[in-house]
């Protein structure tokens, strides 16, 4: 009989449309910015309600627990040092006390929450075609060492893992160096930004002297404009500054979510956390841009990691499904999976334990590494993007010590 078929489809959409205004309205908390100093802040709780996450705020000095999902956001007054999404999240400013209330600035909020937490929702997402991947390093600039060798020959080896996995996934791949040669950075951002539609993803190892135990992962994009980068200490709600920004951070946030919640969780290393600098490869580029550190090569137990080829063939896949994962945002409309979702699918189909102490033999056994580079000659459509010049004829400046301590330094243990 149609006449209730046609009652019960407008009784069904008067309660779709229910649910949706409902949803409206629980998201369409008012904000309420405090002025403190005459900057802009909104309380945790205010936050908290808007995006209907529980909250925790620890007392100055607390560590966070990182392991709970109970609190997708968790501050720590007095600190930059977030976790959101189980991942830990670094803000520009520190969350402050004011009656009783913990703020966070409302650059935060729009530059860092907003897009790590809303990733989908960032404005803009595009469609991507090509991915630069950017091998840090190479020629006379070796990077850092390990005793098992350079990070220019792993980084390399790392983005050449990575681009059949994405070239798969119909993504176009250029290459800012196919082989043991030296690029200047602005020449890499160039390719960057001569690409079509494309995104940057820059892969390097960390290293530090002054903490042989650091370890971990770390994922940095561009400091927003009036803020401070992660790295830069005393930082308080007064270090606004005022070097440009960037018009795709929140693109470049949104990538580094994605990157880093795979990464993190795929491959069992200390998270440092997604940070913000301003590296000449990342101000330079007007696309979504990232810079990886993949591990410390100052640091045993790891830098044995990053010399055993199967560990850079798992990064080099985590690193590609992070990057599937951006490019699905527009699409999916939806977060990416997030370093609790990989975890958790790891437990269901656990994969290759063996390869820590696999590392541990091969390495020991004087591992032959990445074989010597032979590719000289970079991607015929590179060339025309940037031109041969630009490529081939670079005078060979030593890269100052002091510019590769700068980019690696840990800010935390
Ligand atoms: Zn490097």
């Amino acid at each position: 009989m149609p006449l209730p078929v046609k009652r019960w489809s407008v009784l069904a959409f008067v309660f779709a449309s229910f649910v949706l205004l409902s949803s409206i309205a629980f998201a369409a908390v008012e904000w309420q910015v405090i002025k403190v100093n005459g900057h802009d802040y909104l309380s945790v709780d205010n936050i908290s309600k808007f995006y209907g996450l529980p909250a925790e705020v620890v007392p100055s000095g607390a560590k966070i627990q990182t392991n709970t999902t109970d609190h997708p956001l968790e501050f720590i007054n007095g600190s930059r040092e977030a976790i959101i999404n189980g991942a830990r999240s670094w803000l520009c400013f520190p969350v402050i006390e004011q009656d009783g209330k913990s703020l966070v600035s409302r650059t935060d909020l729009a530059k860092t929450i907003e897009p790590l937490v809303r990733p989908h929702r960032v404005p803009d997402l595009g469609k991507i075609e090509t991915v630069v991947l950017d091998p840090g390093h190479g020629g006379h600039d070796k990077g850092q060492m390990s005793r098992y060798g350079a990070e220019k020959d792993f980084a390399l080896d790392v983005a050449r893992k990575l681009r059949p996995l994405l070239q798969a996934k119909g993504l176009k791949v250029i290459m800012t160096r196919e082989g043991d040669y030296f690029v200047p950075l602005e020449v890499r951002a160039k390719i960057a930004n001569s690409a079509r539609n494309s995104i940057f993803v820059s892969i390097h190892f960390n290293a530090t002297n002054d903490d042989p135990k650091a370890t971990g992962f770390e994922i940095f994009s561009f400091t927003p404009r009036g803020a401070p980068s992660t790295s830069d200490t005393n930082v308080n709600e007064k270090s606004f500054n005022m070097q440009p920004g960037s018009s795709v951070d929140a693109q470049s946030m949104a990538l580094s979510a994605c990157i880093y919640h795979s990464v993190l969780g795929q491959l069992p290393e200390y998270d440092r956390g997604i940070k913000r600098a301003r590296f000449a490869v990342l101000r330079l580029t007007k696309v979504p841009a990232v810079l990886i550190e993949c591990g410390f090569l100052t640091e045993g137990g790891e830098s044995k990691l990053i010399s055993n080829k199967d560990w850079r063939a798992k990064l080099a896949g985590a690193i590609g499904i992070g990057i599937e994962n951006y490019q699905a945002l527009p699409v999916k409309k939806q977060p990416p999976m997030l370093v609790a979702d990989y975890r958790r699918q790891a437990k269901s189909t656990p994969v290759d334990p063996s390869i820590r102490e696999a590392t541990v033999k091969e390495a020991d056994a004087s591992d032959p590494g990445i074989p010597e580079a032979t590719v000289k000659e970079a991607d015929a459509s590179l060339l025309q993007l940037v031109g041969r010049s630009a490529l081939l004829s670079q005078p060979p400046k030593p890269r100052p010590a002091s510019t590769a301590s700068v980019q690696s330094a840990p800010i935390v243990p």
